[in-house]
């Protein structure tokens, strides 16, 4: 199947390499060309609103459908496309693909959903990343209320004066902007008093153990508060068992994900659940 296929032979009967080692060299190998051969896939993953208890919107989240590998996950590709400015392109696709057919399924029934979509680092330093953010906006007709942009706390701390400066224009466009794995790495409160943001999503490490774990609950709670006293709106990511779902109604927790409500799903199976989904009328 792979052209280079020999070339990993070669180095893997050559050296001691593990397999870790090996599928890494594959993916490197073969990312250049996932886009072109149609590879990519938008999987999505229901946000619930708490209040409601009724999906609000979708996370887009990238999968690589490898011939021989099969799905591989974000996690394991999207460093090699950082590393070899792929990421870009892919993002780019990622936003295009998402907006599309949310915009699709909010004409088709009417949902009031927006789409949720991971911006890198990398992505985030590109020239006229809101003119590019604006044209896809543009050509699918999707309200720019109806986009999030999820950055991790680490890639707003990367170059801050421009990601502050692309920031401030995509929300002066309207778009939703939330801080992604919050708590995770730097948790410098500066970039919270500093940026336009609209909402924060507490990393699942804090959620995961929350329902017996004392610490994780004040910790939970202390993050809901501070985000509703800067004017933010708190979604909760992870969320597996009934009891932290409890807690985080209690808490006043705004929004909650994961896989208690939906696993990522492909298309197909997410417009099943929103036809299925009882939507209340308003
Ligand atoms: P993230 O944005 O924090 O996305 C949430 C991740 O947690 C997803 O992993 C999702 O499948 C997983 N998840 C959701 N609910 C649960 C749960 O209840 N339990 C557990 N154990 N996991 C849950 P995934 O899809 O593997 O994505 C990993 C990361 O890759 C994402 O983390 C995001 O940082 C990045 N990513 C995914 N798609 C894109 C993309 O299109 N562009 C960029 N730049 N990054 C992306
Ligand atoms: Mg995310
Ligand atoms: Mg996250
Ligand atoms: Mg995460």
């Amino acid at each position: 199947v792979h052209d280079g296929a020999g070339d990993y032979q070669y180095r893997l009967f050559k050296g001691d390499m593990n397999v870790d080692e090996f599928k890494h060299i594959v993916l490197e190998h073969d990312l250049p060309h996932a886009l072109e051969n149609n590879q990519l896939r938008v999987y999505y993953q229901p946000q619930i609103d708490n209040t409601t208890g009724t999906i609000c919107g979708l996370e887009a989240l990238i999968r690589w459908e490898h011939p021989t590998l099969g799905l591989v996950s974000p996690g394991e590709f999207l460093p090699v496309a950082e590393a070899n400015g792929l990421i870009t392109a892919i993002g780019q696709w990622v936003l295009q693909t998402a907006c599309q057919q949310v915009k699709i399924w909010q004409q088709q029934g009417g949902y009031p959903i927006h789409v949720s979509v991971n911006f890198s680092a990398l992505q985030f330093q590109q020239d006229n990343l809101a003119d590019a953010v604006q044209q896809v906006l543009d050509t699918t007709g999707l309200e720019p209320a109806c986009l999030r942009v999820e950055i991790t706390e680490s890639a707003m701390m990367t170059n801050l004066e421009q990601t502050a400066d692309t920031l401030k224009q995509l929300q002066s466009r309207g778009i939703q902007l939330a801080v992604d794995d919050f708590g995770m790495y730097y948790s410098s409160l500066q970039y919270l008093k500093h940026f336009p943001l609209d909402l924060i999503k507490i990393d699942r490490s804090f959620i995961k153990d929350m329902h017996n774990q004392h610490k994780d609950q004040e910790i939970v709670k202390t993050i809901i508060e501070l985000g509703h006293r800067l004017g933010l709106k708190v979604c909760a990511e992870g969320v597996e068992y009934e009891e932290q779902f409890t807690l985080l109604k209690d808490f006043g927790c705004d929004e909650a994900q994961g896989f208690l409500f939906s696993k990522p799903m492909p298309p197909e199976e997410i417009e099943q659940l929103l036809h299925t989904t009882p939507w209340m009328k308003d």
